[in-house]
This record gives structure tokens, sequence and C-alpha cells, in this order.
């Protein structure tokens, strides 16, 4: 039984003293996490170290957004794995499609990104997804395993175990259209056949596949409660404490 994971995306949103008031809202519900959830935030950089010190010994983990592959010099504005251990960050969110179609990532930048994250011991949170002229074309799954061997190229059975994927399809990403249960599971089914490909099925069962894109309190319950889909990777909806908490809550029911 795979345990559910729910990651709070809050993009490049909330000052400081927003993201203390965010976190302090969290904490007050922290109470109601269900057991076997996995909470995770992802405040923008500048808020990581003040997280840290608020979430210290609670329930909920930190993730970075992004991270680069170097570990440290002259790469004017990047953050390296190792800068978001030393601010208590135990996930990354890798390949974000933000990233890939605003800012040019492309899939072997993203897998020296995931190889750095394992190796710095750190979760990366791998997003794959297509855009909605891709869906429509029929090419849905070339796209995905494109992404998916493009990420993992190099990426030992061992370490593959620590990934969790997210399948965020780029039509529902802050459109408020989300992917129907049956479309999610859908891919997701693709994702976890391809992971057993590559590696074994054993680690195709073993591995979390979250679904993100419009997930809402309202669409949170069917989506989790899908075979196959082991948890949520939430934007817009992360970034009020009752409507994340809402969502956490439903991946316990
Ligand atoms: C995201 O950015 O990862 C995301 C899923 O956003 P939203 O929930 O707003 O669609």
């Amino acid at each position: 039984m795979r345990p559910k994971v729910i990651a709070g995306n809050w993009k490049m949103n909330k000052d400081a003293d927003e993201s203390v008031e965010l976190i302090n809202g969290l904490i007050t519900r922290s109470g109601e996490i269900p057991n076997g959830v996995t909470v995770i935030l992802c405040p923008p950089f500048t808020s990581l170290a003040i997280a840290q010190r608020l979430l210290d010994g609670g329930p909920m983990a930190l993730g970075g957004q992004n991270m680069h592959y170097e570990d440290e010099g002259a790469f004017t504005g990047e953050i390296s794995a190792g800068m978001l251990k030393s601010v208590g960050c135990t996930f990354v969110i890798i390949g974000h499609s933000e990233r890939r179609q605003i800012f040019g990532e492309t899939n072997d930048a993203i897998n020296k990104k995931v190889k750095k994250a394992l190796s710095a011991g750190l979760r990366p949170i791998i997003c794959v997804g297509e855009t909605l002229e891709e869906r429509e074309r029929g090419v849905t799954e070339q796209v995905i395993n494109v992404q998916l061997k493009g990420a993992l190229q190099d990426v030992s059975e061992n370490e593959v175990s620590r990934a969790i994927i997210a399948y965020e399809p780029v039509w529902a990403i802050g459109t408020g259209k989300n992917a129907t249960p049956e479309q999610a599971a859908d891919v997701h089914n693709y994702i976890r056949k391809i992971i057993g490909q590559f590696y074994s099925w054993a680690t195709a069962e073993r591995i979390i596949i979250q679904y993100g894109g419009s997930v809402k309190p309202e669409n949170a319950r069917s989506l989790l409660a899908t075979d196959g889909i082991d948890g949520a990777l939430v934007g817009g909806a992360c970034l009020k404490p009752d409507s994340f908490m809402e969502i956490v809550m439903a991946a316990g029911s």
C-alpha cells in the first residue's frame, strides 16, 4: 500500500510575512493531517529559512520548487541541492511545466537535476505532462515516455524508488479544468508500466505518482480515491490554509 503524498507548490507567491501567515494557518490545523498522508510545502526560496523554523518538529515537510545541478559556482540566481538541504528541504520539484515552457528547461537539464537531487539526499518530484495540442494529436503517451526516459537516464533502480513522479497535464495547470479521474488514471497506469519496463514491476508498484492540475477541495476526493493516484501536486489551492487542508484530508478518506 503506497502512502498518499500531497505537495503544495506556492510558485512565485507569498512574501516573507504572507508566508508566515500561511504556514501558521496550516500549523494550526496540522493535527488534522490523516495518518499515512505526507504533506510537503514548497514555498519560494526566500521563505524557506523561516518555514524551516516554523515547521521544526512538526509533521509537514519542506521542498524547493527548483534547483541547479551544480554544487556551487558562477550561476547567478541559482540555488544548489546543498543550499536547499541547509534550510531543511527534503524534497524538490524538478521539471515543472512552467520551468520547461517559460525557462526552456530541457530533458537533459532535468536529468542532471534529478541525479544531483538524489545523490544529495533530496527526493525529487519529477513533473511530466502533455500540452492540449499533444493530447488532441493523440501523442500523450509518447510525450510522457520521452520526458520520463529523459529524466531517469542513468538513475539506478535503488535511487528511483525515492523519486516521486507528478503527472501534470499542462492544459490542466492553473486553468480550473482538471483531468477526470479516468483520464489521470490512464496516464498513471502508463507511467507505472514504463517504470516497470525501465526497472522492475516491484519498483513500479512502489513508486509514488501524484496528479497535478487544478486540484481543488471539490475534486480532490474523487481524484485521490482513484486507483493508481497516490497524491496531488497542488498549485492555486495551496495558497489558503483551508483549501489546502481540505485536500490533505481528502487524501486520508
Ligand atoms: C502546479 O503548478 O503544479 C499546479 C498543479 O497548479 P494548479 O493546481 O493551480 O493547477
